[in-house]
């Protein structure tokens, strides 16, 4: 069976295009049907793709997830798996976005996040007027986002983020010298992803690295929303790395590490193990606390 495709690459995009007399935009809309084949949504049975186009040309696919036994806030819109998606590849700005249905308030919001926000073109294919691509500001007029609460130098979701974040030790009786130990990876992975993390508003940044049977390593990265309750989780961020990447029942996932502050005003652990037990029960969590600036704080180098 073909591997679900999750991510389109800039020059087979052009050529996709080309081939159907097409621009790219005009491409997504396309593609929104196969990405709704892509949702997991259980409870709600409600199949929701978003296709979007980043600045350096290449398409990222997002569908909307939902997790049976625990509570809903845990779901994953599709709009906010694209934009996953696109943090994990390095993709930068989103430009435009096909969706099969309008996007709800809480993706709008989500959605503030990103650099020129109110300029991301939507197109809604299930529109009933001619679907056509408008600016997200015809969505969202009256924002609030990043710009209400941090200064305009601040890293946005998608840019360049280094939280300068490490463990205590040193290099011979820290971690780096067990490499070879699957937890060891799983730590540093989950340190990059917290290093990567946007957390601008409490100031707590983390990260998830998730292994599945293979020994292949998944990570994902907290981000926050301005309006706090759109934010998405680090283990939700992990999964759409794993889902992206060719992962398909997450009872493949055997490992996890998380990486966090220790005594922070908002803290992951509980919520990541509740998820996690509730995707794949056998997958064991550790937990690493993590330090910022001087004083024996060693980043991973890798
Ligand atoms: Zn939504």
């Amino acid at each position: 069976m073909e591997r679900p495709r999750f991510i389109i690459e800039a020059k087979e995009a052009e050529s996709m295009a080309q081939e159907a007399g097409l621009t790219v935009p005009q491409l997504l809309p396309t593609l929104v049907k196969s990405a709704q084949g892509l949702a997991r949504p259980p409870i709600s049975n409600f199949h929701v793709g978003a296709v979007g186009l980043s600045s350096d040309g290449r398409i990222f696919i997002g569908a909307n997830l939902e997790f049976p036994g625990i509570p809903l806030h845990h779901s994953v819109h599709a709009e906010q798996f694209l934009v996953t998606n696109a943090a994990v590849h390095g993709g930068r700005r989103l430009t435009h976005l096909a969706v099969s249905d309008a996007p709800c308030g809480h993706c709008r919001q989500f959605l503030q996040e990103l650099r020129n926000a109110q300029e991301i073109q939507i197109l809604i294919t299930s529109s009933q007027e001619d679907p056509i691509f408008k600016p997200l500001s015809s969505k969202l007029p009256d924002p609030f986002g990043p710009y209400d609460l941090l200064d305009e130098g601040t890293p946005l979701l998608l840019e360049i983020q280094d939280n300068g974040l490490g463990f205590l030790g040193n290099l011979k009786n820290g971690f780096v010298e067990n490499l070879e130990n699957n937890e060891s990876l799983l730590k540093i992975a989950a340190l990059e992803a917290a290093n990567r993390s946007h957390a601008p508003y409490s100031g707590c940044p983390s990260g998830v690295a998730l292994m599945d049977v293979d020994g292949k390593v998944y990570k994902g990265s907290y981000m926050e929303s301005a309006a706090y309750n759109p934010s998405m989780g680090p283990v939700q961020a992990a999964l759409v790395a794993y889902l992206a990447s060719g992962g398909d029942g997450y009872g493949g996932i055997v490992a996890a590490v998380l990486v966090e502050k220790e005594g922070v005003v908002v803290r992951q652990e509980d919520s990541a193990r509740l998820m996690l037990k509730a995707v794949s029960p056998k997958c064991e969590l550790r937990v690493f606390h993590c330090c910022s600036g001087s004083n024996g704080c060693i980043k991973a180098e890798t």
